[in-house]
């Protein structure tokens, strides 16, 4: 299975991902999480620090492909889970949409694709152009991380619009919402009504997973010496047990731009 999480900046792709990738593995499933953010942060609470990227890898190597090994820059981190981060050009110069698409040939000339039951794509959805839509084309399913608030269902909105557009010559499914850092679910009840898509775990707001960022850690990991957080890695157990059972998903219809700040706006 390949999984593509997208969402708005900062609204907890990462920390989702991680978990996910983590309850994945404790189904006995090989994972390799690609961070396909040029933050690339995306397997920080796998590994515990911040693995050496793809870019890093290749200017190493003079851009030479042929020299790059999968050990080169595939990192082990816990649970088992294999992480990989693309990185991207220095900021403000280059194009971090291009890095995304070198790192996926880079991982199917190493075979990468072959030697996982799961690869976990993290990847930003501000804007879901040119290189940063690349792992839909991989991907059976998207999953959109969002929250109660216009902002974040605005870009699942957009998010949606790509999967529609990638899956008209793929075999691409959004699998759904999660909501993300919120105990309210209204606006995104509204969001499903006017575009039909599955809401498959709503998450508050909830410290221990702040911390468990701080800490370089995932809620799985912090769990071993501290029983109480198991309810918090059942969320994330869930979402896993979804996927794996194959899920129909929604090819969704986006609603027009103008159409949704009148659905979600109060005037
Ligand atoms: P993204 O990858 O979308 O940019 P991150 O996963 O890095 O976002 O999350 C941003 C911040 O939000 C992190 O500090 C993370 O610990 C925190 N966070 C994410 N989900 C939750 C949650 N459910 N409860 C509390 N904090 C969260
Ligand atoms: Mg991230």
């Amino acid at each position: 299975m390949k999984l593509a999480v997208y969402g708005k900046g900062g609204i907890g792709k990462s920390t989702t991902s991680c978990n996910i990738s983590v309850a994945l593995a404790r189904r006995g499933r090989r994972v390799l999480q690609i961070g396909c953010d040029p933050k690339h942060d995306s397997t920080f609470t796998l590994t515990g620090f911040l693995i050496p990227t793809i870019i890093d890898t290749l200017e190493e190597k003079d851009y030479h492909y042929e020299d790059v090994y999968a050990e080169d820059v595939i990192y082990e981190g816990y649970g088992g889970v294999h992480c990989v981060e693309a990185g991207g050009p220095p900021a403000g110069a280059g194009c971090g949409g291009y890095v995304v698409g070198e790192t996926m040939k880079l991982l199917k000339e190493l075979r990468a694709f072959d030697e996982h039951d799961v690869i976990l794509f993290d990847v930003l959805g501000d804007v879901v152009c040119g290189g940063f839509a690349a792992p839909l084309n991989y991907a059976d399913y998207c999953l959109i991380i969002t929250d109660n608030g216009f902002d974040a269902l605005f870009a699942a909105n957009r998010i949606a619009a790509s999967v529609r557009e990638k899956a008209r010559t793929h075999p691409l499914k959004l699998a759904g919402l999660v909501g993300n850092r919120t105990n309210k679910r209204d606006l995104i009840d509204k969001y499903v009504e006017s575009v039909p898509m599955p809401v498959l775990e709503i998450l508050p707001l909830i410290e221990d997973i702040r911390i468990s960022r701080v800490k370089g850690k995932t809620i799985f990991e912090m769990a071993e010496s501290d029983p109480s957080l198991e309810p918090v890695c059942q969320y994330y157990l869930n979402i896993a047990d979804h996927l794996l059972a194959g899920p129909e998903g929604v090819v969704p219809k986006e609603t027009p731009d103008r159409a949704l700040f009148e659905l979600l706006s109060d005037f």
